[in-house]
């Protein structure tokens, strides 16, 4: 916490790229600084992430293509 703004309960998007794949995890929830954007999550969302990311590293993650606009292949009828 650099910037000295509040923090505000909200929820957040997580980003990773990994190589030639980007994941996204929507709705993360986490403190977001007014001020910066910077988000911080607290211990159990950090859990989650990091066996994401393990994941994702092990090539045991499949995760979906993402178009523009983040639609899901499966979103489209
Ligand atoms: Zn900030």
């Amino acid at each position: 916490m650099y910037c000295k703004g509040k923090l505000q309960k909200g929820l957040h998007e997580f980003i990773a790229k990994v190589e030639d794949q980007i994941v996204v995890i929507k709705d993360l929830p986490a403190l977001i600084c007014t001020q910066c954007g910077e988000a911080y999550y607290d211990d159990e969302v950090m859990d989650k992430l990091d066996k994401v990311r393990e994941k994702i590293n092990s090539g045991n993650f499949i995760a979906h293509p993402m178009a523009a606009g983040e639609l899901k292949i499966s979103d489209i009828n």
